[in-house]
């Protein structure tokens, strides 16, 4: 530690109180169950449990299916879930109600938006996506140009408009410009407004993966035109381990986009049990087979954390708590590199330090009550999941991750071996 570190931290302890005051109308910890004393800066991973949840779960258990048994379906509104959740979501990622639709997982959700907007641009021959995107995009990326005989170019965001630009001049035609708002890994936040113009501007769609922004950062769909997007339920939206994940379709596009994975739960009259599919007019139309019914009204009791909240809100808080992190690891770790961009506009909700023993830093740090995630190769990663979180919780990160190093904690042999979910 630097010989000021001590000094320094009740210093930023008193200013940490003095934010978490100006900032009380947002803190929101009393609607989350969290163990006493942990800071738990892996939100961006699973989210907190919200206080809404378990009384729901109980209830959906008991009762409505204990005791309502298959009437439930009707009575309980279990049949209409995935477009009630679906139209939640929304309201946190700007999207008016009728183009959301929730269930089943993202790696499903990006099959569908894919092949949807493939089907939308029949003349088109390349999928353009960013090779630094979290695994599972790219796999289901290169999985849907397997079969539809598309071509997948990498671009990261700063490089898509000059390669579009290329393409156009070879006399090629991107499908869809297919992006992370938020890079999982630095948690850059990309310029989507910009990066969905350039898109339009070559004729391609714009499919954004909201994993690491909704609930966290306002997004606009709407507003920016945004024509496709996925996004997981477990992590800013705190839905809980396996929570549905969820898929927008913008209204202009719905009445066309195909659905590569039909269901009877697409059907536009599942009840007819016809022979034939014939698309529901909604957002429906991307349903597949019956929901997870139990994880979707986790999901939907969870959401109600965000209740009389906006988003906008939730990043005001965000950006002071990730922008005071910073500070204080500055102030007590001497040397500390960020992965994570300093300007507020370019930061997404979780401040990422590079370590070459990131992972053993990662462990030492959770033993001692300060819960962060481990990313290859070097990264330590700190999700700032604003509504439950204070700025005396990043005092106590930034302290905590000082004295581990100084210590030599992240060394220790039990902190070296890797467990299997990292
Ligand atoms: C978390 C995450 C996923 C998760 O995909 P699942 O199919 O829900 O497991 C996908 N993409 C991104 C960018 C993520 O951050």
């Amino acid at each position: 530690m630097p010989p000021d570190a001590g000094a320094g931290v009740p210093a930023l302890l008193a200013e940490a109180a003095a934010l978490d005051a100006a900032h009380a109308a947002t803190d929101l910890r009393a609607r989350f169950l969290l163990p006493a004393g942990l800071v738990y800066l892996d939100g961006n991973s699973l989210g907190a449990l919200p206080a809404a949840v378990p009384p729901a779960v109980a209830d959906a258990v008991a009762r409505q299916w204990g005791q309502d048994l298959v009437s439930s379906w009707n009575t309980h509104g279990w049949w209409d879930a995935p477009g009630r959740v679906g139209d939640a979501v929304g309201r946190l990622v700007g999207a008016a109600p009728g183009q959301v639709v929730a269930g089943d997982s993202t790696s499903v959700r990006l099959h569908q938006a894919l092949h949807g907007a493939v089907r939308l641009r029949p003349d088109a021959d390349v999928l353009v996506t960013d090779p630094g995107s979290f695994p599972t995009d790219l796999y289901v990326t290169d999985g849907v140009a397997e079969q539809t005989g598309l071509e997948v170019v990498h671009a990261t965001p700063p490089e898509v408009p000059a390669v579009l630009d290329r393409l156009a001049a070879a006399g090629r035609r991107a499908a869809v410009v297919s992006l992370s708002q938020v890079d999982y890994r630095t948690g850059e936040l990309w310029d989507l407004p910009a990066l969905t113009r350039a898109a339009h501007a070559h004729g391609a769609l714009a499919l954004w993966d909201l994993c690491h922004s909704a609930g966290a950062v306002p997004v606009g769909l709407d507003e920016h035109g945004v024509d496709l997007a996925v996004g997981c339920g477990y992590k800013y939206l705190n839905g809980g381990p396996g929570a549905p994940a969820w898929v927008y379709v913008a209204a202009r596009h719905l009445p066309h986009v195909h659905n590569v994975l039909p269901g009877w739960h697409s059907h536009a009259r599942p009840f007819a049990m016809a022979a034939g599919h014939a698309p529901a007019p909604g957002p429906e139309r991307l349903r597949v087979g019956t929901p997870p019914m139990l994880s979707l009204l986790a999901l939907e009791a969870a959401l109600t954390a965000f209740d009389g909240v906006d988003v906008e809100d939730v990043r005001v808080r965000s950006l002071s708590l990730t922008a005071f992190l910073r500070r204080c690891l500055e102030a007590l770790v001497p040397g500390v590199a960020f992965a994570s961009p300093a300007q507020d506009d370019r930061r997404g909700s979780q401040v990422a330090v590079r370590h070459p023993e990131a992972y053993g830093v990662v462990r030492a740090l959770a033993a001692r009550g300060v819960v962060g995630d481990f990313r290859e190769p070097d990264i330590v990663r700190l999700g700032v999941a604003a509504p439950y979180l204070t700025h005396g919780d990043m005092a106590v990160a930034a302290q905590h991750l000082a004295e581990a190093l100084a210590a030599d904690e992240h060394r220790d042999a039990r902190w070296t071996e890797r467990a299997t979910v990292t």
